[in-house]
Parts: C-alpha cells; sequence; structure tokens
C-alpha cells in the first residue's frame, strides 16, 4: 500500500479522501467532484494547505484554538504525559494526577459556586451529561417528574442524539428520529431575522418571557432546566438584547428552574471574561465546557456544576461517563493550555487590545452596501448580508444562497469566514495582533466586494 504523506500531490489525497472519509456536515457525494481543501500545517492564526497557500483562519478553526497554533508547550507536555501515564480511566474510585490539577484549576477560574467538574471527551457528550445529571438531580431531590429541558430555536449544543435534540437545529432534527421526548424549544433572541418593528429591547424581554409562558404551559412540576449560550454561536453569533438574559434569570430563579450555560464556545475568553456568563451577567448552575479549555488541542469538554447540584448528585451513584472521561493526556493539555491563557495575560490582551481593534474595524463593515448589521462581543463576531438595510429584508435567493458565495469568496481569498444563512461570522484566535486584524478585515471587505459584484 502507499504510504499516505503531505509530500502526495493534492488531488491523489482529495481523492483517496473522498473515496473513504466520510465528512461531518458535508455533502459528501460532493467531495469526488470538487476535493476537501487539505490544511498541512498551522502557525498562530495561519494555516497552510497542500498548495501552500497562508489562510488567516478567523475562525480559529471551529472556534477552539483559542491561543492559536503551533504551540509547542503543549506537544511537549501531551508526549511527557504519553510517557508517564498514557491513559488510565476515573471510573470505580481512581484518578490521576493530571485530572486532578485540572479540576482544581477550572474550579479557581469558574465564578462562584461552580466548583465540581465531570469530565466529557467533547461538548455533545457533556450536554448528554447535563441531560442525564439534571433529571437525576431533580429525582434525587423526590421531583421525578421534572424533566422537561427547554431549550431554544436554531441553538446548537452538540451533535449526539441527546445533545443534538437539545439543540433546535430543525436541518439536524429532519434526520435520524431527533428530538428525544421532553426537549421544549422556544424562540431566539434575533432581533435582526424575527423582530420585525418592535424595539430591540422590549424584543428581548418578549423572548425571555416565552421562557415563563412555556414553564407554566407544561407545568412548573414539569421542568428541569433550561439551557441556552450566553451569546449564540453557531446559530450566526446572535448577540441577544441586553433585556434578555436578567429576565431569563429571573424566571429560573423564580421556578427554580436550573440555568446551564453552554459555554464551549464563550468559555475561556471568548468574550473578553473567562465564561460567558460572567459577560452576559448570568449566574448558571452547570456550564458546558469544551473547545476553549484546550484550544482544540487535544479532546476534552466537562459540566462545571455547582455546590448544590454536586452535593445532590454525590448522594448516590451516578451511573454516568465515558473511556475518556478525564483522560490523562487531554487533561495535561487543557492544564498547560490555561497556564498560557493565564501567564500570558491573553484575556488582557483581549479585552485591552484585539477585542477593542476588532470591534471598531467589524463595525466599520456596516458602510458596505452588502451589510446590514453587524455584531460583536469580545472577539466573537457576525454579520448580516441584506439587499436592504432599512427594511432587513432577506434575499430572494434561497437562504443562505448569499452567503455561501460570500464564503467561497473568503477561501478564495485566504480567509476563513464560516456562513450561518447570509450571515457571516467570525472567531478568530485570541492572540490575534491587530496587524493580523487589518489582514482579516482587508479579505473580508474584498470578498464583500467581490460577493456585491457577483450578485449585480
Ligand atoms: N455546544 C456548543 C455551543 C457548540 O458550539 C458545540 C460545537 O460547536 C457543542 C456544544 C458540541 O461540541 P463538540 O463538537 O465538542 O461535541
Amino acid at each position: 500500500m502507499t504510504t499516505i504523506t503531505n509530500h502526495l500531490p493534492t488531488a491523489e489525497l482529495q481523492a483517496l479522501d473522498a473515496a473513504h472519509h466520510m465528512h461531518p456536515f458535508t455533502a459528501n457525494g460532493g467531495l469526488a467532484q470538487k476535493g476537501a481543501r487539505i490544511i498541512t500545517r498551522a502557525k498562530g492564526v495561519t494555516l497552510t494547505d497542500s498548495e501552500g497557500h497562508e489562510i488567516l483562519d478567523a475562525m480559529a478553526g471551529l472556534w477552539c484554538v483559542n491561543i492559536g497554533y503551533g504551540r509547542d508547550e503543549l506537544a511537549e507536555v501531551a508526549a511527557r504525559q504519553m510517557r508517564e501515564l498514557p491513559y488510565y480511566n476515573t471510573f470505580f474510585q481512581t484518578t490521576h494526577v493530571p485530572v486532578i490539577a485540572l479540576a482544581a484549576k477550572i474550579a479557581e477560574l469558574a465564578p462562584d459556586n461552580l466548583n465540581n467538574v465531570f469530565f466529557a471527551g467533547s461538548g455533545s457528550e457533556a450536554n448528554d451529561t447535563n441531560i442525564r445529571m439534571v433529571r437525576h438531580y431533580w429525582a434525587m431531590k423526590g421531583k421525578p417528574t421534572k424533566s422537561v429541558i427547554i431549550s431554544r430555536k436554531n441553538a446548537y449544543h452538540g451533535s449526539s442524539v441527546g445533545s443534538g435534540s437539545l439543540g433546535g437545529m430543525s436541518a439536524m432534527h429532519a434526520q435520524g428520529g431527533l428530538p428525544i421526548p421532553d426537549i421544549h424549544h422556544i424562540n431566539q433572541p434575533n432581533w435582526w431575522a424575527e423582530g420585525g418593528n418592535t424595539d430591540p429591547e422590549d424584543f428581548g424581554l418578549q423572548r425571555a418571557q416565552e421562557l415563563e409562558k412555556a414553564i407554566l404551559e407544561l407545568g412548573e412540576d414539569r421542568v428541569a432546566a433550561f439551557i441556552a449560550e450566553p451569546v449564540q454561536g453557531a446559530g450566526g453569533v446572535i448577540v441577544p438584547p441586553a433585556s434578555y438574559w436578567p429576565e431569563i434569570q429571573r424566571i429560573c430563579d423564580k421556578y427554580e428552574i436550573l440555568l446551564i450555560a453552554d459555554e464551549v464556545i464563550c468559555g475561556f475568553g471568548r468574550t473578553g471574561n473567562w465564561f460567558g456568563s460572567e459577560t452576559m451577567g448570568i449566574r448558571p448552575d452547570i456550564m458546558t465546557i469544551a473547545k476553549g479549555l484546550s484550544s482544540g488541542y487535544a479532546p476534552i469538554g466537562g459540566s462545571i456544576v455547582s455546590d448544590e447540584v454536586a452535593a445532590v448528585i454525590a448522594q448516590d451513584e451516578f451511573n454516568h461517563g465515558y473511556t475518556y472521561s478525564g483522560h490523562p493526556v487531554a487533561a495535561a493539555v487543557a492544564l498547560e493550555n490555561l497556564r498560557i491563557l493565564e501567564e500570558e495575560n491573553v484575556l488582557d490582551h483581549v479585552r485591552n487590545v484585539a477585542a477593542p481593534y476588532l470591534k471598531e474595524k467589524w463595525e466599520a463593515l456596516t458602510a458596505h452596501p452588502l451589510v446590514g448589521e453587524a455584531k460583536i462581543v469580545g472577539m466573537m463576531g457576525s454579520i448580516a448580508l441584506t439587499p436592504n438595510k432599512a427594511t432587513r429584508a432577506a434575499f430572494e435567493a434561497e437562504a443562505g444562497t448569499v452567503g455561501f458565495i460570500c464564503r467561497e469568496r473568503c477561501f478564495a481569498n485566504n480567509l476563513v469566514m464560516r456562513h450561518v444563512g447570509d450571515r457571516m461570522i467570525i472567531s478568530p484566535p485570541l492572540v490575534i495582533t491587530p496587524e493580523e486584524i487589518d489582514t482579516l478585515i482587508a479579505r473580508a471587505t474584498k470578498s464583500l466586494d467581490e460577493c456585491y459584484a457577483e450578485l449585480q
């Protein structure tokens, strides 16, 4: 058999990839005609592909490479840990030093009473843990009927059966029999697309009050929890009006509904604080984490659980866990990632340098004829493409057509910017410099110009 390495021609690698590799969230049939782009290496904010293109990654992979690519320290820690203890599990009253250290560090960084971590291999697995944990929690408290979890339409919480059900993506629900029972979805606070003529703050309140309506309709004794991202990421970087979160918090408190903040994207500096919950001023009972926890260098996720919930769960055996819960190599890598974030003052860089500069440049994109609104919190931003800024109209073409054209133009201009429908989104590595932000904006503007020209 041929040895498959970087040195094979791109077309040959693409053909092998199309023949044997089933890609996530991809129409795999199309790969035979147009091969996948092959990324061969990366450093800082820059990817290199098999044709030698240098591409600015304004998505930090999948919102995860917070410290940037190519940090040798993480590779060294992983190699050391693999030599010392490559694997051991955390089931049946066993543990190891990397997981002890990581759990203690996360407890130190997380707000208030969020001092307990249940580890998983990914964000999806962590949200599956949350489904089981909140239902078990209420059963332990003598309220087994409290099993419904309320989420939001257009939310993304993962791809497993449980987390895909928590999510509110209709295209996902259409495949494979989702959602599972006892998951209920309310509307999202997306004023641009759904706010009509309502004032944005009134709209935020209305959308939050849908939670109260749902609780009253379903019955207070049936609802276990509400889950949401502090700032919706994969839904299109939807920043809620300021009125939204205080009202959600009030409702969760009033009806004793557990609040789960999905921090898989927002966590570990993305919004300028360690957690998006701090930026949005909310007090969750559970936070889902993954991605930025290891900057994507190793697969790891988890649930950070309040002392009150953890104390109840601790009263019984929780019949749940993953082979890779607290994997020692992933834990050691995550710990090193947190050390870098902390010791190199990456959050200060976000707050004082990168985020203010990016905000100024990003918001200036609204001068472009295609761009209706620009939203940004910390280092996650979106722009809405529209044929009519005044009416916030959608394009006549099927939703996502123009966004796709723009994304393809970005690719051609060596910029990774994603589209969600006709919103373009960014989430660059947190360590991006002002000069690199200039390059990002220049390439985005060129791509928008080309997209605009193509539509004329
Ligand atoms: N939750 C949120 C908010 C996410 O954005 C994602 C992934 O994009 C997940 C959960 C699922 O994480 P994973 O892909 O690690 O399973």
